[in-house]
């Protein structure tokens, strides 16, 4: 292993200074920087991917279905005041699991998933080139996988200009990095940790804002972009949320959240239709939303 100490920023191109050696699934050794400007935390090198990756999600992912309930209640909240023609693009998609779920909330997602088999959401990849440029992109759990994290938001600002997504930030209180339940060395899976200032960093060399909307969400967009003005949770005093909480409750009691219909009959319909004439591989599920 090389002796190098100092290391360039993956986001900001500062000067990152090694924060520990740690060891990744048990025998790969690598070193930890961290960006003394922006305080992104990276690991270099890294050469042990392919083995981490042998099981798509991790056996210790115990964490994905309930994170798919409450990413989908989360984005539902957030997506439902946007326009009902605006298509959704969901990047890193693995099992489509949430994509389906938002088609069964009503929302138009598209996946974006290139090493695994979409297994619930078949027949709905994202195409720029024949739906145009999406309302917002998702990536639940991705910014931490990337090893090279401009490169992939290079890429994902190809489908949308507001990117909402899900990552835990290193916690104030700095623990030892091997004892952080999101470090991941287990798995190996985990080589990006951000901080709200790389964040911050990473918007604005493409001219875009970041915001925080919860502890693990977050939105980097354009500053006009109509979910820049969406509530946040983040950032308001604990009486206040207090009181929010409560008044949401109330809301609740007295009203039925406004849902948007299903997209699930339609698509059963479509793809019924599809296997009938035996065509299911080449439709699209929203092929009636292409332009022109
Ligand atoms: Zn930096």
């Amino acid at each position: 292993m090389s002796d190098i100490h100092i290391m360039k920023c993956k986001i900001c191109g500062d000067a990152s200074k090694s924060l520990s050696k740690e060891q990744v699934l048990g025998k790969h050794f690598t070193n930890l920087y961290e960006c003394q400007s922006c305080n992104f935390i990276f690991m270099d090198p890294i050469y042990w991917l392919d083995e981490a990756y042998q099981r798509p999600i991790t056996a210790l992912d115990l964490g994905y279905v309930e994170r798919n309930l409450r990413s989908a209640d989360f984005v539902e909240q957030l997506l439902a005041p946007l326009p009902p023609s605006l298509l959704f693009v969901d990047y890193g998609g693995g099992t489509g699991m949430f994509v389906r779920m938002m088609r069964d909330r009503g929302f138009r997602f598209h996946i974006v998933e290139p090493y695994t088999e979409t297994t619930f959401a078949n027949n709905c990849e994202a195409n720029v080139d024949r739906f145009g440029r999406y309302g917002a992109l998702t990536a639940i759990e991705v910014f931490e996988h990337l090893p090279n994290p401009i490169a992939s938001f290079k890429e994902m600002l190809t489908f949308s200009s507001a990117i909402l997504f899900t990552t835990e930030l290193y916690p104030n209180s700095r623990p030892a990095f091997g004892t952080w339940w999101y470090s991941g060395l287990e798995h190996g899976q985990h080589v990006s940790f951000h901080s709200e200032k790389s964040l911050e960093a990473l918007g604005r060399q493409f001219g875009l804002k970041y915001k925080r909307l919860s502890s693990n969400w977050h939105l980097i967009a354009p500053a006009d972009h109509a979910l820049m003005n969406s509530p946040t949770k983040w950032g308001v005093s604990k009486w206040r949320r207090r009181v929010t909480k409560l008044s949401h409750k109330v809301k609740f009691l007295f009203s039925k959240p406004k849902r948007r219909p299903s997209l699930l009959q339609e698509d059963y319909r479509l793809m019924r239709q599809a296997f009938r004439s035996g065509t299911p591989e080449h439709t699209h599920l929203d092929h009636i939303w292409e332009e022109g």
